[in-house]
This record gives structure tokens, C-alpha cells and sequence, in this order.
């Protein structure tokens, strides 16, 4: 039976979930990763350098189930469930959209902790070896063969081989550019005129300051604040908005009048001081969209998650679309190995052709659905920000002149 041998580069969420699925069929996994272990103390605030939370839906579900229903169980008991959106008008007033009348939802869950628990999987597996402060420099795709320099060491260069090489390595992939230079692949990039900044809404009281089963949204028509329940009965808020609005605002300007204005409610409850101080210390995000296809070369190299397709996050579906391009290649090379008649076709190795023929197919079916998904995430922007919108503050801001 030929040996197979992954390089897995980027161990976030989809990479350390690929690990996985490529262990489960046999697969020699070597995953390599830039940043430290954030398994470990030292290093737990690395995880948190883009949202502390994100939602995780039944298409991310789905990839856990097929790898292994315990271990979808295992997220579910960390989860908080999410029925429908909770609009808060300018006033106050909160309406509930439920999201499916038969009690279909969405989940919030801690990025931090799902990325552990997918690292602590991937390292369960026989054959998966983690590599951390490994930084993807380049690789001869042909050759079969990645470079990394390994940061622990000062650089000093690492060359590995491998059958397949997988870009998991996020929006500003490398392996992709490594891709592009092949000369076979169509890309674009694209930035919105809209950042994002996050703020944290403490417990009231010793519980929840709002109801824990929604997704909040604050829509005020051009931008809006959203909030998602943590397990320690905190909310995560995001504010998205025009760049122009947060320029407007200065660099040290003060954002409580800001808020006053547009989000009083949510401003007694997060305090102004906490506030303020967390919108001159966090981050500004920019927020961008890729599209690229194939999303593949030759046999040799596939990309997976944002570095195939980073998308706005108003449809909650970047971590779900990659964890769903896992379960859709391991799809495609069961059904590739069923048809050739092997009856374990689960784990029984590919012939370089078949892996070639399950690529192939891969990126043709993929590439379409996700340059969807990226358009549709676009679109709900507009949905959340201002088609929930409280009517009585658009027509007031209109009547203002604003
Ligand atoms: P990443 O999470 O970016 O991981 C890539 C990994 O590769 C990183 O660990 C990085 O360190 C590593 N890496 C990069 N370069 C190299 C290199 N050269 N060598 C080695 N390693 C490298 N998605 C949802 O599904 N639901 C949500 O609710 C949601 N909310 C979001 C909210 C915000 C504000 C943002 C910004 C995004 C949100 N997303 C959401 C999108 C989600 O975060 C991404 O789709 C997801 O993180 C993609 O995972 P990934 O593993 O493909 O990439």
C-alpha cells in the first residue's frame, strides 16, 4: 500500500480540523503552524486576535459528526445556542426574529477553545506530528516539498516532503501565493470600506446582561453592533462601520457620545468608561473578501477555509464553509475509492490518479459554492446592518438630514 504524507500548513481551525480527517484515513500528518502552541498558558491570548467568539451552525457541525460524533458532542456541551436575532430598536425595545419556526439555530463558541480541542484531536491521532513556530516560506509543489523556518531556531530552514501539501493558512495565504505563481490560477482580492472594532459586555448581577439565546443586533442602517454570548456570561460586541465613521472619530476620540447617540441601551449596559477604554486599546480590523480558483494544483496541492475563500463575517460562515471543504474532500475520496471497488474506503490509500481525479472534482464543485457563500455574506451586511432596521430611527436620521 503506497504511503501517504500530508503537510498540513496553518493550524487554526480548519487546518487542525483537516489534520484530523486526513489522520482518520491513514494519512502521515505533519501540521505545521507559525504561532506558538496556544494550548498552553503562556501563549492563550494568541488565539483571540480576531473574534473571541464566532457561531458555529449545522454545516460545521456536519464536518465534526462525519469525523466523529463525539467529538461534535463535545462542542455542542460547550456551546451556547442562539434561536433567532434579538433587534434592539434606538428606544430600547427589543424584538425576537426567531430563525426557524422549528427550533433550528445557530451556536456561539469560544475560537480559543474549539481551536484547542481540534489540536488536542489532531494530536490524539496516530501518525499526526504538530509542528508550532513553523513558518511556511515556500515549497516546490512538483518536487513534493514545503519549506519551513522554524522560528524557535531562528529561522533555520526545514525542508519536508510530502505527497499533498495543504494551504489552511488563512486569508493572506501564503501557500496560495506560492499557487499563483504556477500561472494556472484566478484570484481576487477585495477589501470593503467597513471596519470592525470589539467592545465586552460584563454580567449583571451574576447573569447575562441580555438574553443569551440570541444574536443581538444593534442596526442603525450604514453600521451596526452585534453581540454574542460567552460561556462566562459575557457578551462579545462588535461594532461595524464605515471606515469613514471611525476616521470621523479620530484616532483618541471619545466613542461614548458615539454611542449615546446610537446604542444607549447597550451603553448603560457595557458602562462608558469600559467603553471608552476598550475603543482606544482594541484593534480596528479590515474586513476583505477572496476568490480563487481551482483551489487546487495538479495532485500535489489544495487550499482549504479563508485561504481559499476568506469572506465577510455577516453570515457566521467562514469557519463553517472550511470546516464543510474537509467534509466535502473526504466525501469525494470515499466515493472515489467506493467506486473502485475497495471496501474500506474510508482509509484505504488513493493511487496518485484518483487523489488527482478527487482534486479535480473538489476544487470544480467547490470553487462555485464558495464564490457563492463569499456573495452571500456580502449581501447579509446590508441585511443586518439595515433591512432589520428600526423603520422610526431611519425615517428620525432621515427627517435630520443625516
Ligand atoms: P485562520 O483561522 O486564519 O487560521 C490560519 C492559521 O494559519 C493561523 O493559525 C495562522 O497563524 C497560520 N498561518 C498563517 N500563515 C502561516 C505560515 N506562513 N506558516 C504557518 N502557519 C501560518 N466564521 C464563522 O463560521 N462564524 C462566525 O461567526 C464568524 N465570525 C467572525 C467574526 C469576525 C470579526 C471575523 C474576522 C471572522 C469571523 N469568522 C466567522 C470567520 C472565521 O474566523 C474564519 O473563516 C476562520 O478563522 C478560518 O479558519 P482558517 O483555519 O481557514 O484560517
Amino acid at each position: 500500500m503506497p504511503e501517504r504524507r500530508v503537510v498540513i500548513v496553518g493550524g487554526g481551525l480548519v487546518g487542525s480540523l483537516a489534520a484530523c480527517y486526513f489522520a482518520k484515513r491513514g494519512w502521515a500528518v505533519d501540521l505545521f503552524e507559525k504561532r506558538p502552541d496556544i494550548r498552553r498558558p503562556e501563549h492563550s491570548s494568541l488565539a483571540e486576535h480576531r473574534s473571541i467568539n464566532l457561531a458555529i451552525s449545522e454545516r460545521g457541525l456536519s464536518a465534526l459528526r462525519r469525523l466523529d460524533p463525539a467529538l461534535e458532542a463535545r462542542v455542542k456541551e460547550l456551546v451556547i445556542p442562539m434561536h433567532g436575532r434579538m433587534i434592539h430598536a434606538l428606544n430600547g425595545q427589543q424584538s425576537s426574529q426567531r430563525y426557524d419556526v422549528f427550533g433550528k439555530h445557530i451556536n456561539s463558541v469560544g475560537r480559543a477553545t474549539l481551536i484547542r480541542l481540534l489540536l488536542d484531536e489532531a494530536a490524539g491521532y496516530p501518525g499526526v506530528t504538530l509542528h508550532f513556530c513553523h513558518e511556511f516560506l515556500h515549497a516546490d509543489f512538483d518536487a513534493g516539498q514545503a519549506v519551513f523556518g522554524d522560528l524557535a531556531r531562528a529561522g533555520e530552514r526545514v525542508a519536508v516532503d510530502a505527497d499533498l501539501i495543504v494551504g489552511a493558512d488563512g486569508a493572506f495565504s501564503r501557500v496560495r501565493q506560492r499557487m499563483l505563481s504556477k500561472g494556472t490560477m484566478n484570484y481576487s482580492q477585495t477589501y470593503i470600506e467597513h471596519g470592525y472594532c470589539e467592545f465586552s459586555m460584563a454580567p449583571r448581577h451574576g447573569d447575562f446582561a441580555l438574553d443569551p439565546n440570541h444574536l443581538h443586533i444593534w442596526p442603525r442602517g450604514t453600521f451596526m453592533l452585534i453581540a454574542l454570548p460567552n460561556p462566562d456570561r459575557t457578551f462579545t460586541c462588535t461594532l461595524f462601520m464605515p471606515w469613514t465613521q471611525f476616521h470621523a472619530l479620530g484616532a483618541d476620540g471619545d466613542i461614548v457620545p458615539f454611542f449615546r447617540a446610537h446604542f444607549p441601551d447597550a451603553l448603560r449596559l457595557m458602562g462608558e468608561d469600559k467603553v471608552r477604554a476598550e475603543y482606544a486599546a482594541h484593534p480596528k480590523g479590515s474586513l476583505m473578501y477572496v476568490k480563487c480558483s481551482p483551489h487546487t494544483y495538479t495532485n500535489r496541492a489544495v487550499l482549504l477555509g479563508d485561504a481559499a475563500h476568506a469572506m465577510v463575517p455577516f453570515y457566521g460562515q467562514g469557519m463553517n464553509c472550511g470546516f464543510e471543504d474537509v467534509e466535502s474532500l473526504d466525501r469525494i475520496m470515499t466515493r472515489i475509492l467506493r467506486e473502485a471497488g475497495k471496501a474500506d474506503n474510508r482509509t484505504a490509500a488513493l493511487t496518485g490518479e484518483q487523489l488527482r481525479r478527487a482534486l479535480d472534482e473538489y476544487s470544480a464543485t467547490r470553487s462555485v459554492d464558495t464564490s457563492a457563500i463569499v456573495d452571500l455574506a456580502l449581501e447579509n451586511y446590508v441585511e443586518m446592518r439595515a433591512k432589520v432596521v428600526d423603520y422610526a430611527y431611519l425615517a428620525r436620521k432621515h427627517l435630520e438630514g443625516l
